[in-house]
């Protein structure tokens, strides 16, 4: 790692206040920048002021989309610890985002040391409100000028900081969600394994097509026969049949979440049968209707743990658990979250100091 030329910001902001944060509103006073020039490789690491970046427009990410990103947080703890969750999982993963959109990788040991190295010099912007955080977007895209489709001679590396609220201001709620049947996210041997823009774009239509029937978000089928269920929006997802938690496998469409892989390792350290297969939306409704769905939720850093209390695919409504939070949910998130944030013992090693 190379070391990081720092240029304070000369007119820092007034802070918010930590009981009004939301997510992603806020961004503090610096950015993370380093460059990448083919033949030189990755150079120039900077903390810098906080603003507009130069750009031409015919910068390669705005025309062929190469451009990949990750979302991790950090949590201060009570006794003033400020704490990172798995974050070698995340550089681990946006190197095999950029290997699949031929994006040049970043060490693993650079990476954490300059999200960490970022957020020390950004502390007081993590927020001491219960519940509270620091999100971290790191993401890196093509800045060669020019048409042609090809992997871009240079990039740049970016990370932001922005302080976040409690997601569950009123406690944890659950959320009704759309199955779509007719667009579809990824295929095997595509990119919905990464972490990139690309993903998103495609799948906005039918997170507006959802939300204005009422739901929040969208669970997606698998592209080839939109018959076993993957994900949704930015979370993995979860079902609970008679005992049994189900879990759609990481065999290239689905992306291989942090919270989704900690979830696993907790349940079956918990005893409980944890299965990652193919689950198919006929096999889930008629779970619903012999009343053995027991519990639905979606997994991913912004919410942690997301109940699902209905679900509709076509014109069948299921309504899991009463549409309340169910039991193993509530432990779950209790409990991760309590590592998070330090209330319970990291018995795992997840946690990782910023020091
Ligand atoms: C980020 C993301 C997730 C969740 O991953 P975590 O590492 O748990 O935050 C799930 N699905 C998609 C499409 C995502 O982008």
């Amino acid at each position: 790692m190379q070391e990081i030329k720092i240029v304070p910001n000369p007119n820092p902001q007034t802070k918010p206040n930590d009981s009004e944060l939301g997510f992603g509103r806020y961004f503090t006073d610096h950015m993370f920048v380093m460059d990448y020039t083919e033949g030189i490789g990755w150079h120039d690491p900077s903390i810098i002021p906080y603003g507009p970046i130069p750009m031409e427009p015919t910068m390669m990410v705005f025309h062929y989309a190469q451009e990949t990103f990750e979302g991790m947080k950090a949590y201060r703890h009570d006794n003033g610890e400020i704490m990172l969750f798995r974050p070698y999982m995340n550089a681990k993963r946006h190197n095999n985002s950029n290997t699949r959109l031929c994006i040049p990788t970043i060490p693993e040991d650079d990476y954490v040391y300059y999200v960490k190295e970022f957020v020390k010099y950004e502390q007081e912007w993590v927020p001491h409100l219960a519940e509270t955080s620091l999100y971290i977007r790191p993401f890196v895209f093509a800045t060669e000028c020019g048409m042609g489709v090809h992997p871009a001679k240079t990039y740049k590396f970016m990370i932001v900081l922005s302080p976040s609220g409690s997601y569950y201001a009123e406690g944890v709620n659950p959320v009704k969600i759309m199955v779509e049947h007719e667009m579809v996210r990824a295929v095997v041997g595509g990119t919905g394994f990464t972490k990139c823009g690309g993903n998103y774009a495609g799948s906005i239509l039918a997170q507006k097509k959802a939300e204005e029937s009422g739901y929040s978000q969208v669970l997606w089928l698998d592209g080839v026969h939109r018959k076993y269920v993957e994900e949704v929006g930015a979370m993995n997802i979860m079902f609970k049949i008679d005992g049994e938690i189900i879990t759609a496998p990481c065999e290239g469409s689905v992306l291989p979440g942090i919270t989704r892989d900690s979830i696993l390792h907790i349940l079956r350290d918990w005893g409980y049968k944890a299965t990652e297969r193919l689950l198919s939306i006929d096999e889930i409704m008629e779970a619903a209707r012999a009343g053995k769905l027991e519990e639905v939720f979606g997994t991913g850093t912004a919410a942690v743990i997301s109940p699902v209390g209905e679900l509709k695919y076509k014109d069948e409504v299921a309504v899991i658990n009463n549409f309340q939070t169910g039991p193993l949910t509530q432990k779950l998130y209790d409990y991760l979250t309590g590592i998070q944030w330090g209330r319970v013992e990291d018995k795992y090693g997840w946690m990782y100091p910023v020091k």
